[in-house]
Order: C-alpha cells, then structure tokens, then sequence
C-alpha cells in the first residue's frame, strides 16, 4: 500500500532563497514548472503538483541548495 506519489519539492519558502534564474525550470523533464511573476514582477518557478514526478532534479541544480 506504498504507492502514494511523493509530494513535489519545495523550491523555495522565502523569496531570499531563490533568484529567479529558473534553471529549475530549465531543468525539469516534464516541464511541470512555470516561472510567474509575483506582485512586482519578478518570475518565482511555481510546480505544478499534477505534473511534477518528483525527480528531483530542479532542487538538485538550485545554487540556493548547495
Ligand atoms: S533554480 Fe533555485 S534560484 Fe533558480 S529559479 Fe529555481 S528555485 Fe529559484
Ligand atoms: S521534481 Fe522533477 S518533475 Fe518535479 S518539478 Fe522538479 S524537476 Fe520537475
């Protein structure tokens, strides 16, 4: 009974810890992520939940994550 998706990763809970370079977005193979600006217009990658496979990846090429 261990089939349960794994959940999307966390790119990001402050705005400090991502600079929107969207290599994530660049990076991941199912393009479950889009980059969206917030109030003031700069892009932040939001997952899409549905999409995503939970590869890892995007976190993995993060410079925020190192
Ligand atoms: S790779 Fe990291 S710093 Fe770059 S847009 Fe994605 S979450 Fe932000
Ligand atoms: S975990 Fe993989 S599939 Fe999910 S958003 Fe990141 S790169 Fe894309």
């Amino acid at each position: 009974m261990d089939n349960v998706k794994d959940k999307p990763p966390v790119l990001y809970k402050n705005k400090n810890e991502c600079c929107g370079c969207s290599a994530c977005y660049a990076i991941c193979p199912v393009e479950a992520i889009t980059m969206e600006p917030d109030e003031e217009g700069f892009l932040y990658p939001v997952i899409d939940p549905l999409k995503c496979i939970s590869c890892h990846q995007c976190v993995g090429v993060c410079v925020f994550k190192k």
